[in-house]
């Protein structure tokens, strides 16, 4: 239970039918990998999260549209401790994300969420063993942010695969977390253009074989 006036806590708000929308304005953007963009939201005031959870964006007034519509859903990749809201997405020729590329900073988007409990539990002390390839890094880069802030003890492997180095987002960051965060533990795997192996999440799991 809480009193009046308390903020709600994340598990309260993770199960509210219906979470709030609000607009926010895009405020950044910038390359992380080939075809690959980043991109700054507003954060709302209040607008709590835990690492691993997502939300929907929709463009407010959008410059063009297609069939495939104006809301995508992402993976929050900032950890809370973040001021914005990062989100990261592979670039494709359609009118989401065309406009995600070309429209003014200062455009206006709706932001649903947060969403979903791919998070990490608090009580747990054993090792999290935490496999990515590709775009689906984002959550886990939350996780591995989230991590360094708040300095707990339980260490993380993490284990992270892309066809080539180039495809690789956050690649060098995760680098750096892993020298100033002991608990981490990073292993990148690039096999390179001619790979011909596993895709998805096994590629990343070869690793735990290899
Ligand atoms: C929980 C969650 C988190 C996600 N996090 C990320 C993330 O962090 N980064 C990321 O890049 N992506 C993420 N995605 C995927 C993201 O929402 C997009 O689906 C993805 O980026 C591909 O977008 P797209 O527009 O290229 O194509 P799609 O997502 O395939 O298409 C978008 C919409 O168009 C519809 N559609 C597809 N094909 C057609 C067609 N031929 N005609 C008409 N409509 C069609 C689909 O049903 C869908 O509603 C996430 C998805 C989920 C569900």
């Amino acid at each position: 239970m809480r009193g009046a006036g308390e903020e709600p806590t994340m598990s309260e708000a993770e199960t509210l039918v219906s979470s709030p929308t609000r607009t926010v304005r895009l405020l950044d953007r910038y390359p992380i990998a080939e075809q690959t963009l980043a991109f700054e939201l507003e954060r709302p005031p209040g607008f709590d999260f835990k690492a691993g959870q997502f939300a929907e964006i929709t463009w407010i007034d959008p410059p063009e549209i297609d069939d495939r519509g104006k809301t995508r859903a992402f993976f929050i990749t900032s950890a809370r401790e973040d001021r914005r809201l990062t989100l990261a997405t592979r670039l494709r020729d359609i009118a989401f994300k065309r406009i995600l590329s070309t429209v003014p900073l200062g455009a206006r988007a709706r932001v649903a969420g947060p969403f979903g409990n791919f998070t990490l539990s608090n009580q747990a002390t054993r090792p999290a063993v935490l496999l990515a390839d590709g775009i689906g890094i984002t959550p886990l880069r939350s996780m591995a942010r989230h991590l360094a802030h708040e300095k707990r003890t339980r260490p993380v492997l993490l284990f992270y695969a892309n066809r080539r180095r180039e495809d690789a987002p956050f690649l060098e960051e995760l680098w750096a977390l892993k020298n100033e965060e002991s608990r981490l533990q990073f292993c990148a795997y690039h096999p390179g253009p001619g790979y011909r192996g596993l895709g998805g999440v096994a590629r990343p799991a070869a690793l735990l074989w290899a």
